[in-house]
């Protein structure tokens, strides 16, 4: 893997190993669809699934209202402050994610979508290769994203969903609900746990 961008400068909460794992995971199954990534923040996971799609000639949606999720926001732990729109009063990461995707130029290979989960997946009906789940990480947000986009990986196709943590002392457990949720449905099997990173394959 040779990323067009150090991804330290990148702002995001992905380590690189996990980024190498969805390079190789987003790289294999290419050939089978477009991949869509669920929470694109500044766009440090998606300089890496990017990268797979220029290596792979394939494309990706890249999904995010980009207004942040709870914990961004003004007061709470992860809110950055040169990320928020005064002239509006509420975060703006779309900046933040076309420069990153400009300084890759990953831009021939990824589409932006800016809205809810909820409301693209109204708009769209396509079948995905691979669907990356590292959105808001409210049990209400993270269910939505399981139920919108997982029914859309084709067979052979893999789920992977960030921040998964059996513990709760460790972080919060909503992404580790919809994991077992995914591994319950008999849909998925697990192909492996990189970090916090859950790689599962539609059988
Ligand atoms: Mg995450």
């Amino acid at each position: 893997m040779r990323l067009p961008l150090n991804p330290d400068l990148v702002r995001g909460f992905l380590d690189p190993d996990e980024g190498a794992c969805l390079y190789e995971h987003a790289l294999a199954c290419a050939a089978l669809g477009p991949c869509l990534e669920v929470g694109s923040y500044c766009g440090k996971s998606t300089l890496y699934l990017g990268t797979a799609m220029r290596d792979a000639g394939g494309q990706m949606i890249a999904l995010d209202h980009h207004r942040g999720s709870e914990e961004h926001q003004e007061g709470e732990a992860y809110h950055d402050p040169e990320l928020f729109d005064a002239k509006v009063g509420l975060m703006d990461t779309l900046p933040a994610l076309r420069a990153t995707l400009a300084a890759a130029k990953l831009e021939p290979f990824v589409i932006p979508v800016v809205t809810t989960s909820a409301l693209a997946g109204q708009a769209f009906s396509m079948r995905l290769s691979m669907v990356f789940i590292d959105g808001g990480h409210s049990l209400d947000a993270a269910v939505t994203d399981y139920r919108t986009w997982a029914p859309r990986i084709v067979e052979g196709g893999i789920l992977a969903i960030h921040d998964i943590f059996p513990d709760p002392a460790d972080g919060g457990q909503a992404p580790y609900h919809i994991y077992q949720q995914a591994l319950a449905s008999g849909l998925f099997e697990q192909v492996e746990m990189r970090r916090t990173l859950a790689i599962l394959r539609r059988l």
